[in-house]
């Protein structure tokens, strides 16, 4: 991966668009007036999403002749950063915001960016992913889930599985199989679904400690109209895997455990004891070499490129980071990690041990990014 000091330092346009989110996150959600959450599971609040959306924070890289605010992927990287290192609600509009408005600003038509990108940089809209299945995670091409060609529209039967946010979202984009072909990846296509529709339903699946983020849907005989599938017919793997690039490579690949740093410094103000100045030390150089990477693969996406190979280095490299962050800060409080008051560094990291082995398993395991890295280095 070859770069250029422009490539991984920020202008003084983009520095001030960084400065600018600072004050609006300061002044819109002050610290300790809500509980901060661990990278892109920070919360769901609709209201804030919309305050975002008028500051024209949504869509932000989509064309503005598709419905977008036509800024670059590098000013969203920025926006997108801060919001994180804030640990603010972004749930409400993430999958909407990072995947679903540029795959439709891509594909769609110009009905579908009427009806779904407008509202979605307006804030109104939340969609989930509903890729994974019961036997087809890793090895997507495996979905059995069929829509089959009826008049006016398709008949969709399967279940997807892990479907995060789906019980309080309004839609989710489905990989299904349209058709059989020699090749599996062939005859996929995406369908977007209603997921308050007729024959869809959502069953939260709860987590060990007794929350549920992610959903079992299972869709029977549920009709969607000709108007929702995405692209051509049988076009869904290739789009799929044009996606990836946007999943991957962002700052939500190794900045969940950065609130914990940073409430560890705010706690130890007067000095860090000499074990944890170790730990942050080593986390301040990952991190600035890792951003640098990431930031890289923002600019290419801004120069037409699709750097599916380095969005893949960085969710590796990231997400095992961000493990190993979060195993060393545990070895060094020394102590059972007790539930404290929320927003505590003990709370955050009472909330990270229990949430970070997801942190290498969402958005694709470490060996199969790992798989895609070796191609690209052929
Ligand atoms: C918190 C969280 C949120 C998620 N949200 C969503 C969502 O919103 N939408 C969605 O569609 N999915 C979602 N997923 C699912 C996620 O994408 C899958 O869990 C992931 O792709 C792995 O699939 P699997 O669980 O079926 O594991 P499997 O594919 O069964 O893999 C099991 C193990 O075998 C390894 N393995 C599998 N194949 C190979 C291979 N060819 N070579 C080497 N090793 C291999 C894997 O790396 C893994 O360690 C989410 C998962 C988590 C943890």
């Amino acid at each position: 991966m070859s770069a250029t000091a422009r490539d991984t330092e920020l202008t003084a346009t983009e520095l001030a668009l960084q400065s600018e989110v600072r004050e609006f996150l300061a002044a819109e959600l002050p610290r300790g007036s809500f509980v901060p959450g661990l990278g892109m599971v920070g919360g769901r609040d609709p209201e804030f999403s919309r305050k975002l959306a008028q500051r024209g924070w949504l869509g932000m890289s989509i064309p503005a002749e598709h419905g977008g605010a036509g800024r670059s992927a590098v000013e969203r990287f920025i926006v997108v950063e801060e919001l994180l290192r804030w640990g603010a609600p972004v749930e409400h509009h993430w999958n909407a915001d990072r995947q679903i408005a540029p795959i439709l600003a891509r594909y769609g038509t110009p009905e579908q960016r009427r009806r779904f990108v407008d509202p979605i940089c307006a804030g109104e809209l939340s969609f989930a992913l509903g890729m994974s299945e019961p036997d087809a995670g890793s090895d997507l091409a495996a979905v059995a889930t069929r829509a089959v060609k009826v008049e006016r529209g398709w008949r969709v039967n399967g279940t997807k599985i892990w479907t995060s946010g789906a019980h309080e979202s309004d839609w989710f984009i489905i990989l299904c199989r349209t058709s059989d072909e020699e090749d599996r990846r062939q005859g996929l296509s995406r369908l977007i679904v209603d997921l308050h529709g007729e024959g869809v339903t959502v069953k939260p699946i709860e987590f060990l400690d007794g929350t549920s983020e992610f959903n079992e849907v299972s869709m029977v005989d549920v009709f969607v109209p000709d108007d929702l599938l995405v692209g051509e017919v049988g076009a869904g793997w290739s789009q799929n895997v044009a996606e990836l690039v946007y999943e991957r490579g962002g700052p939500e690949r190794w900045l969940s455990p950065y609130l914990l740093v940073e409430q560890l410094l705010r706690e130890h103000a007067d000095g860090l004891p000499d074990a944890y100045a170790a730990v942050v030390a080593d986390a301040t150089a990952a991190w600035w070499a890792m951003r640098r990477l990431s930031l890289q693969i923002a600019r290419k996406i801004d120069r037409g490129e699709a750097p599916a190979h380095e969005s893949a280095l960085v969710k590796d490299i990231g997400t095992r980071f961000e493990q190993k962050l979060v195993a060393d800060l545990l070895d060094v409080a020394e102590q059972d990690v007790v539930e404290d008051e929320p927003g505590s560094f003990r709370g955050l990291l009472f909330a990270a041990v229990l949430n970070n082995p997801a942190w290498t398993l969402r958005g694709g395991t470490t060996e199969i990014l790992r798989t895609i890295i070796t191609r690209g280095l052929r």
